[in-house]
């Protein structure tokens, strides 16, 4: 363990040399993780988080230092980053290690060190088939907007984007009949005074420590953080959990933890991934289905004259229109990477090119699911030995191409030319949901409307994998919503 890390984190056998049952064990210290510990905590009960990676950073990435150091950063991200496997189930050979093509990133914080900062919400719409009303949640998205500092939607806190050159675009985006709006993001541009300096990107390991709950011992209203702890497997008798098998990676030994309630947070593919190592699909056998990610086009225009400014731009979906786009720049010439998500910060105003990513709703059929490569016979499977199984569907290939179509009229309303366009795998937009949907009732569902398992009701999902759809916004802020409502849930079940 790090230094730093000693000040505020405690490694797994210390702890469990101290046997003492906690309230919650979360597993997994992303949003969902940190913000589902951080409510239980307040509301009195004793919390510890499993965090399979390690300590590296203590904020967002684009907070530190290491802000547009294209020398520096993908070194962190590569201590932190595996590669994973989303494939069509025709070309997968069971028994076989599928080729890998798509990311993902295990460490405190989670993706929220690297995430690259767009903050909308579902549409109202997107909610139709959810077991609850949009008007339910919403007082969950004012909350999550308020703790992440989202910018661009309160007065206090002003569009990060904002300029004669943004209000241009919209202006031209509104006039062509597509509309446009400023980007709401991650971004706190709250005013540096009377002692408050803006908190930069939202991540869950920022707001964990400046929490002020942590604490290396177990006591009500607090969190106990391990790093360096991956949970293995989920131990259940009759219709209780029991407890988690947790290996201490650094050391590679094995703990039972047990507590009262066991929250899953991993990320929707492991949090889906755990239960199936666990063989929680012979208890239910939709887990593991319905697992889906954005539609993902990315594209480049290149302005007919420069603009002199930076901007972000967003083009909101509409009932009829299941996509929307985001525009950054302008830049020389450049095409996104999830190892650079932030590279909107460092634009060049004088020069011609935009990037622009385009997110549509993929649809989260049965069919898609998380598959074990590991397992059979004893064998315990890891973080890694799983694939997604992903064929698009019909009306995700409509919306491919819908999406396609759009772009050279997008680029027009902004006095620019579409010069390149690709549709990215399925898995590469890093907004996946399902695995583990919830419905209004145990029959349709796995989990219920707060997350809770309905065949254990003492095990829970705080991220997207109970989500039964997607709307077309970026995952991070409903994420970090539904984990409130989750808490909620979980609390009222477990007094203090
Ligand atoms: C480059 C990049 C750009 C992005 N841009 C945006 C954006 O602009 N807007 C947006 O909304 N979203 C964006 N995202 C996606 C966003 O970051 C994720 O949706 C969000 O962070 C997911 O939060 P989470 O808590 O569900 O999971 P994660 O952040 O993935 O955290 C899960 C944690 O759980 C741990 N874990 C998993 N399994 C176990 C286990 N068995 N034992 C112990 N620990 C475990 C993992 O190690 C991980 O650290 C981006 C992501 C990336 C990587």
């Amino acid at each position: 363990m790090s230094e730093l890390s000693s000040i505020f984190s405690i490694d797994l056998a210390a702890f469990a040399e101290v046997e003492t049952q906690a309230d919650v064990l979360v597993v997994g210290s992303g949003t969902a993780g940190v913000t589902t510990a951080v409510e239980l905590a307040r509301k009195g009960l004793s919390v510890v988080i499993l965090e399979a990676g390690p300590f590296v950073l203590p904020s967002h990435v684009g907070s530190t230092p290491f802000r547009s150091r294209d020398d520096l950063t993908p070194q962190i991200n590569a201590q932190v980053r595996r590669k994973t496997s989303w494939i069509s189930r025709d070309v997968y050979e069971e028994g076989t290690a599928p080729e890998t093509n798509n990311d993902a990133w295990s460490a405190v914080g989670g993706r929220t060190l690297f995430w690259g900062g767009c903050a909308p919400r579902f549409a109202d719409w997107d909610f139709s088939d959810w077991p609850f009303d949009c008007n339910d949640f919403a007082p969950y998205y004012d909350r999550a907007e308020k703790l992440m500092h989202v910018s661009g939607r309160y007065d206090k806190a002003p569009a990060f984007f904002r300029g004669k050159a943004q209000d241009e675009f919209l202006a031209r985006l509104d006039a062509s009949g597509i509309g446009g709006e400023h980007a709401l993001l991650g971004v706190d541009t709250q005013e540096a005074r009377n002692g408050y300096i803006p908190r930069g990107f939202d991540s869950s390991v920022d707001r964990l420590i400046r929490s002020g709950l942590l604490s290396k011992e177990l006591e009500s209203g607090k969190i106990v953080l391990i790093p360096n702890a991956e949970v293995e497997q989920i131990d259940h008798d009759g219709d209780q959990v029991t407890g988690l098998a947790v290996r201490d990676t650094q050391d590679d030994f094995n703990v039972n933890l047990s507590a009262r309630h066991y929250t899953l947070a991993g990320g929707a593919i492991q949090s889906t991934r755990l239960a199936l190592a666990s063989g929680l699909k012979e208890l239910e056998g939709k887990v593991g289905t319905h697992v889906a990610d954005h539609l993902f086009v990315q594209g480049l225009f290149k302005l007919n004259a420069p603009v002199g400014e930076p901007i972000y731009a967003f083009i909101p979906p509409k009932e009829d229109r299941p996509y929307h786009v985001q525009i950054q720049g302008p830049f020389k010439d450049t095409w996104y990477s999830p190892y650079h998500a932030t590279v909107w910060l460092d634009c060049e105003p004088d020069e011609l090119f935009l990037l622009v990513y385009c997110f549509g709703v993929g649809e989260a059929v049965a069919e898609n699911e998380v598959v074990l490569t590991k397992g059979e016979g004893g064998e315990s499977p890891g973080l890694k030995d799983y694939v997604v199984l992903s064929d698009r569907t019909q009306s995700d290939l409509t919306i491919l191409q819908q999406m396609q179509d759009f772009l050279p009229s997008a680029a027009e309303a902004i006095n620019a030319k579409l010069v390149r366009a690709q549709v990215n795998p399925a898995g590469s937009a890093l907004h996946e949901i399902g695995g583990l949907p919830m419905s209004a009732d145990p029959e349709d569902g796995v989990t219920d409307t707060f997350g809770r398992f309905w065949k254990l009701p003492n095990l829970s999902v705080a991220d997207s994998a109970a989500w039964p759809s997607q709307g077309s916004a970026n995952s991070y802020l409903t994420i970090t919503a539904w984990s409130l409502r989750h808490a909620n849930g979980v609390a009222e079940k477990l007094p203090r």
